[in-house]
């Protein structure tokens, strides 16, 4: 995600998914702008009472008037004081909701994303979805009211014009200077903004790398590396970001002046005006507060605009992950009612995205309801990509995938999944429970059936001598247990619910042979009469399946009954 790629996106229109939350919550925005229309004309109020002291109650030593006129006055701050606290708190409220919104809507996405389709590393994707946070702020932020007033800022000018005739020509020469200043430092904000958030993205990359991989870290001394790619990562980063505050707060400052100047203008000019008899004492003070304020919008929008640009990059980059399409068909998925676990496979070639070589080529098989089979193959010959091409993960460049003669793509991947109990070569536990970990929220899981599952995959054995072990919390991916016991909530997992198609992807290599022996028996009994793909080094569990698969570079190099295969791996070609 550089930031040439970045320019390349068209200008955005807000997608559907932003709008809708923001529409949801019209209704608090117009409250938002209604106390904004009243803050103002208070502001002007307060100015209109200084002029009227000034020139009616300190020539006639009025006090009466004062006093009445200062009630009034207090009325209105405390009217101010309220409505702002109510505008600060609908900013929040609108934000909030959206923030529910849309993040519901882009973490719903970012679970659907399409594996092939998925750019950048794991911590890139998380700062991304980090970003969230800056459009959050950005709508719910006391910023974005400051568009209400910019009416006003017209408005203002025209109360000046009134008390004052030409000294408003001041603040409505600044006016245009600072939204000058503003456009031209924009080019460079965007292209700094843009800059930052890729820099910040690659800091957090090596930062998630660092602390996910810990122990890798130490133990393979990789301390130096990541070090110094942080490091880089900071210095870059922070120069980025160092720019780009020093650009936006060049237009911000220069609204804070612009506001100093037309105040002190307005004095100025106004003096003349006095000699001349045009203005009266009262109405240069309150011309000249008044002009200061009708800059004060300005500096928030300058600001505004500095954040809108840091806001859009943000969205951009969040909008390209929302359009790329999501896992599943098109259209309507078609649901089968029941899956009896037939599997086919028909001219299947695949190629991870942006690999040299097909991970899988021309691979055909058809697998029998019920039939237990076991691929075999060297290291990296394809068997887990054929288990992944299965599960929908990633779908094949060329041929198909039947299930039970239906492809696959037809299917809600959330259906096809459901059917396939898969224990992946890595699996990974999630923070949690064990019983979250097996149960995973499926209601076709209750207690009973797990206690079946676990029974069968060992996993009872250690679990059901710890006291409350079904409810051990388990730390990041499932710290805290052994790579054996790991294995067998992931074998737990997989059975759980009696999916009529098992996929096994080297179940068994963390565990002693007298664990695995006796997990081979118990399998034995829960796996008849459904479909098994077992994929494995360990002879020992060939027991469980009658016909073997072998894969070589991709291909199927062999194809039949089980000890028909075995002798052909045993006495290769020589023989
Ligand atoms: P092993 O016995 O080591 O588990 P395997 O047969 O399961 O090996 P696969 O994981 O299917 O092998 O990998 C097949 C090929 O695809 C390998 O050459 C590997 O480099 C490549 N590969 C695997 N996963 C990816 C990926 N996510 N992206 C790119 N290439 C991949
Ligand atoms: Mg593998």
């Amino acid at each position: 995600m550089s930031a040439d790629n970045l320019v390349k996106v068209p200008r955005p229109r807000l997608a559907e998914w932003l709008m809708e939350p923001m529409r949801r919550n019209r209704s608090t925005y117009w409250k938002v702008a209604v106390a904004a229309v009243f803050i103002n004309i208070f502001a002007l109020l307060t100015a209109l009472f200084t002029m009227t002291v000034y020139d009616r109650v300190v020539p006639n030593n009025a006090m009466s008037s004062l006093v009445a006129l200062s009630i009034g006055l207090g009325i209105v701050i405390i009217f101010d004081f309220i409505l702002k606290l109510l505008r600060a708190y609908f900013v929040d409220l609108a934000g909030a909701s959206i923030d529910r919104d849309i993040g519901e809507e882009v973490f719903g996405r970012l679970l659907a994303i399409r594996l092939e389709l998925k750019k950048g590393s794991t911590g890139a994707l998380a700062s991304l979805m980090r970003e969230l946070e800056a459009l959050r702020d950005f709508f719910a932020s006391a910023t974005l009211t400051a568009v209400v007033d910019v009416p006003f800022i017209f408005l203002t000018l025209l109360v000046v014009w009134l008390i004052g005739g030409p000294v408003v020509l001041v603040p409505a020469l600044m006016v245009p200077l600072v939204i000058l200043i503003g456009w031209l430092t924009h080019p460079a904000l965007e292209r700094l903004s843009a800059r930052s958030l890729g820099e910040g993205m690659l800091k957090q990359s090596v930062l998630v790398e660092a602390i996910g991989g810990l122990e890798t870290v130490k133990t393979a001394g990789a301390a130096p590396l990541l070090s110094r790619r942080w490091l880089k990562a900071v210095e870059q980063h922070s120069d980025s970001s160092l720019r780009q505050r020093m650009v936006s707060s060049i237009g911000v400052t220069f609204a804070t002046s612009a506001g100093t100047i037309s105040y002190a203008g307005v004095v100025i000019v106004g003096v003349n005006l006095i000699a001349e008899q045009e203005l009266t004492m009262g109405g240069l003070i309150a011309c000249s507060i008044l002009a200061g304020r009708a800059i004060a919008p300005l500096a928030q929008i300058s600001q505004l605009l500095s954040r809108l640009t840091s806001t859009r990059t943000a969205y951009r980059q969040l909008n390209q992950m929302m359009e790329l399409p999501p896992e599943g068909p098109e259209g309507e998925p078609l649901k089968l009612s029941r899956i009896d676990g037939k599997i086919e496979l028909r001219n299947v070639g695949f190629r991870y995205p942006g690999a040299p070589e097909r991970a899988l080529d021309e691979v055909s098989f058809s697998i029998e309801p019920g039939e237990h089979v076991a691929l075999l193959g060297r290291v990296g010959s394809g068997k887990s990509t054929i288990a992944r091409i299965i599960l929908g993960l990633y779908p094949p460049e060329e041929g198909l995938i039947l299930i039970d003669g239906t492809d696959i793509r037809q299917l809600a991947p959330a259906d096809l999944r459901n059917a396939i109990g898969a224990a992946m070569q890595e699996s990974v536990l999630l923070t949690g429970s064990v019983r979250e970990n097996i149960v995973l929220d499926r209601p076709q899981v209750d207690d009973a059936e797990m206690l079946r599952v676990t029974e069968i995959s060992g996993t009872h054995q250690f679990m059901g001598q710890i006291a409350n072990g079904y409810d051990l919390k388990l730390a990041d991916r499932g710290e805290g247990l052994s790579g054996g016991q790991r294995q067998s909530i992931a074998i737990a997992r997989a059975l759980a619910g009696r999916p009529p198609i098992v996929i096994m992807d080297e179940p068994s290599s963390a565990m002693d042979a007298q664990t695995e022996t006796a997990l081979i028996q118990r399998l034995q009994e829960e796996l008849r009469g459904r479909t098994l793909i077992m994929i494995t080094h360990r002879p020992p569990l060939l027991q469980l399946v009658q016909r073997i698969i072998l894969l070589d570079k991709g291909k199927v190099v062999a194809d039949g009954p089980r000890d028909a295969v075995l002798q052909k791996i045993m006495r290769p070609k020589a023989a």
